[in-house]
């Protein structure tokens, strides 16, 4: 392991930021670590970085236990949210600036500021200062100028999180090949799902202070370890179902649900369907259906965003269908549809499989 937190704990206060939390970062992987606001993603970033001190529990790069050593010590980049370049340097004095404190000769420093400029395709910009550039330029910046002393580790807060949705987009692709072309470990704090998922090799899902779920984009969607999970990576249908006889049921459908159904305390359970695992079709011929009226229809994207209302069981579901099915159906604001789940998840303890 590259970067690893062990059981590490910090309290402000009595508020507990982070309990006995462990994560790794493998050399050379891009880890992301994704949770709502206040989950402690950037406090336990500060400790890795060491600009921050825990209060128990230790933080080793490669094997050597780092937990007393300083930020500077630890040869580690930083690129933050606010791109905190320095305003009154150039941008190629900005990038040289971690190669002068480091003492690199001249012509070394031209080179490598002068390639990584190439590599942004801001080469025309070196002489520009930060206010002279967009968002995404100067972020792009702090990009290079963080991998500009070749350091052993990236760690950064919120990167995008100040840009619009299109820079942002470019800017992961960004981040990505830089990741691809160097291979320096790196760990990035984002809230926003899809960005974790894009970019990184491997996902840390946390909340209050706790790791809930780590592992690649893939497994965290695919088989997400509890329900804070699965709410958290979103927009996820809950029903309140019941169990009986070995069933889960919405009222008389049956919710598919994998695995064999022990029903424990109430016989009640909340159950999970994501909107693509719902079909949508104005018969409703399976039986097995809730039926709603449409409230609103979002045809803008690659996925028809399609919100019904069910008065039978009080709630609000969203389906995605495919714009070709949406043509097919000629689907209106306010007509009668059906909608059947094709797979749904539970979670314990409600039941066991
Ligand atoms: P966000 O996405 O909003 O930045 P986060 O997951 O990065 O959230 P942290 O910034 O790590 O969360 O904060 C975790 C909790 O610790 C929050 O409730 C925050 O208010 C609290 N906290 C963080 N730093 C301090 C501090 N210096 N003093 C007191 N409380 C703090």
């Amino acid at each position: 392991m590259s970067i690893c937190a062990r059981n590490v704990s910090k309290r402000f206060g009595q508020f507990v930021a982070l309990d006995a939390v462990t994560v790794d970062a493998p050399t050379g992987a891009l880890v992301a670590l994704l949770g709502p606001s206040g989950s402690g993603k950037t406090t336990l970033l500060r400790i890795i970085a060491g600009l921050e001190v825990p209060d128990a529990g230790t933080v080793t790069y490669l094997d050597d236990d780092i937990t007393r050593q300083s930020a500077r010590e630890r040869n580690v980049g930083f690129v933050f949210q606010h791109y905190a370049l320095f305003r009154h340097m150039t941008v190629f004095e900005n990038v040289a600036f971690g190669l002068r404190v480091r003492h690199w000769k001249e012509p070394r420093i031209r080179d490598r500021v002068n390639e990584l400029l190439h590599l942004v395709r801001l080469e025309n910009m070196a002489d520009r200062y930060p206010s002279q550039l967009s968002g995404g330029q100067k972020q792009r910046i702090a990009l290079i100028r963080a991998l500009a002393p070749e350091p052993k580790v990236i760690l950064l807060d919120e990167p995008f999180g100040a840009l619009d949705a299109k820079v942002r987009t470019e800017l992961r692709t960004w981040l990505r090949r830089f990741h691809d072309e160097f291979h320096v470990t790196s760990l990035f704090v984002t809230h926003d799902q899809e960005e974790a998922f894009e970019v990184a090799d491997r996902v840390v899902v946390m909340n209050h202070g706790k790791v809930e779920q780590v592992g690649t984009p893939a497994d965290v969607f695919e088989r997400p370890a509890n329900a804070f999970v699965m709410d958290f990576l979103g927009n996820v249908n809950v029903f309140p179902a019941q169990l009986k006889d070995g069933r889960v049921l919405l009222g008389e459908i049956v919710m598919p649900v994998n695995g064999r159904v022990v029903e424990k305390g109430s016989g009640t359970a909340d159950v999970y369907v994501r909107p693509h695992e719902l079909d949508l079709d104005r018969t409703g011929t399976s039986g097995n259906c809730i039926r709603g009226k449409i409230i609103h229809i979002n045809p803008a994207g690659s996925v028809v965003k399609v919100r019904v209302r069910a008065d039978d069981f009080g709630l609000v579901v969203n389906v995605d269908i495919s714009p070709d099915k949406y043509k097919l159906l000629g689907l209106m604001t306010g007509e009668l549809v059906f909608v059947s789940p094709r797979a749904a998840t539970m979670f314990e303890p409600d039941y066991a499989i």
